[in-house]
C-alpha cells in the first residue's frame, strides 16, 4: 500500500490518511477519518522528549545534539528555542505540579524546572558515582519521580560527553523526600517508562543491544505497590522495531514509537492493554517519543528523526 509518506507536507492529502492503519478492530475508534499526519517541524538532528504544556498551549521537546530545547506554540504553529544549552537534554516530562522534569545527558543529571525557571539537581550521583545519562523521566501522584539510566547519552561525543560508565543500568525512583533508590536493574537498557493510568503498573522499554543481534525489543511490564517494582513480564514484543518513549492513554492502550526497523515499519505502534498490537501510525522517520497535547489532550505529537509530528485521534492522553 502506499502510504504516501514521501508527501511534501504542505499540499493537502486526500482522507483517509494512509499513514494510519488499523490492525484490530479495537484500534478504529480512535481513527478520525478527517485528520491528517501532519509535520509541524523539522530542522533538528534526534527529537525526543515531547512534553505538552497546556497552560502555555506549547509543545516542548528536545533536540539532542544540537544541545538545545525546542518549544512550538499552538497558537502561531512556529518554533523557537526554550533552552540552549540544553546540557544534552533528552527525555522531559512534569509533575503533579507542573514543573518541568528533565534527564540530561551532558550533566549527566535529573533536573526540575521551578516555577520562577531556576533549576533543581534531583538527582546526579549514586553511591557517590555519576549517573551513567538518564533518558526518560515520568512523576507517580505520590510525589515519586522515576527515570531510565542506560547510559547512551556518554556512548559518543554527539549527544553528551563520551565517558565511560560507572553504575549498571538501571530504573531509579526518587522517592517525595528524594532519597534515591534503585527500581530495578533487570533490564539491559532500561529507556522510556510510562505509567497505567491507575498507576498500579509501570511499564519500561528495553532497547538491549543493537537491533540486528536478536536481543527482544519489548516493553516490559512491573506491578508498582509502595514505592517499588514486582512482577516483572513482558507487556509487547515490537518485533524488528526498537521501541523508544512512549505514552498510555485514558483507556490502557500503549502508544509506542517505533524506529531503526525500516520504512514499511517505523512510526507508532499502539498496543491494546493485553498487549496486542492494534495500530500503527507510519511515519517517514523512525519514531523517537511521543506525548498527548491539546486541551482535550487528544493531539499526538511525536518525534521522529529530525522531526516532529502531529495527529488528531480520538483517543484522550494519561494525566
Ligand atoms: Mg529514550
Amino acid at each position: 500500500m502506499d502510504r504516501q509518506l514521501n508527501r511534501d507536507w504542505r499540499t493537502p492529502i486526500r482522507y483517509p490518511d494512509p499513514a494510519i492503519e488499523v490492525l484490530d478492530g479495537r484500534f478504529a475508534r480512535y481513527v478520525l477519518g478527517s485528520a491528517a499526519l501532519e509535520r509541524i517541524w523539522t530542522g533538528g538532528r534526534w527529537t525526543e522528549g515531547p512534553v505538552w504544556f497546556g497552560d502555555m498551549r506549547c509543545l516542548v521537546w528536545s533536540d539532542i545534539p544540537n544541545d538545545r530545547l525546542m518549544r512550538w506554540s499552538e497558537d502561531s504553529g512556529t518554533a523557537s528555542v526554550f533552552r540552549a544549552p540544553s546540557h544534552y537534554a533528552n527525555g522531559n516530562s512534569r509533575d503533579f505540579s507542573g514543573r518541568l522534569l528533565t534527564c540530561e545527558h551532558g550533566s549527566r543529571r535529573v533536573t526540575r524546572t521551578e516555577h520562577d525557571g531556576t533549576i533543581t539537581v534531583l538527582a546526579d550521583r549514586f553511591d557517590e558515582k555519576p549517573l551513567n545519562a538518564p533518558n526518560d523521566i515520568v512523576a507517580h501522584p505520590d510525589g515519586s519521580v522515576w527515570f531510565t539510566d542506560p547510559g547512551y547519552g556518554i556512548l559518543w561525543n554527539y549527544e553528551g560527553h563520551k565517558a565511560t560508565p560507572e553504575l549498571p543500568t538501571r530504573v531509579y525512583r526518587i522517592g517525595a523526600d528524594e532519597t534515591l533508590t534503585i527500581a530495578t536493574e533487570a533490564l539491559e537498557k532500561p529507556n522510556g517508562l510510562a505509567f497505567s493510568p491507575d498507576y498500579h503498573t509501570l511499564y519500561v522499554s528495553d532497547t538491549g543491544a543493537s537491533h540486528k543481534s536478536g536481543h527482544p525489543h519489548q516493553i516490559h511490564a512491573f506491578n508498582v505497590a509502595d514505592g517499588k517494582l514486582t512482577d516483572q513480564r513482558t507487556f509487547c514484543d515490537l518485533g524488528s522495531a526498537m521501541p523508544d518513549g512512549f505514552r498510555v492513554d485514558m483507556d490502557g492502550n500503549v502508544w509506542s514509537s517505533a524506529g531503526w526497523a525500516g520504512a514499511e515499519v517505523d512510526g507508532v505502534h499502539v498496543f491494546a492493554p493485553d498487549g496486542t498490537q492494534i495500530g500503527a501510525i507510519h511515519l517517514p522517520e523512525g519514531a523517537s517519543n511521543l506525548c498527548f497535547g491539546g486541551v482535550k489532550r487528544n493531539r499526538l505529537f511525536i518525534t521522529a528523526g529530525q522531526s516532529v509530528y502531529s495527529l488528531y485521534t480520538d483517543a484522550q492522553g494519561h494525566r
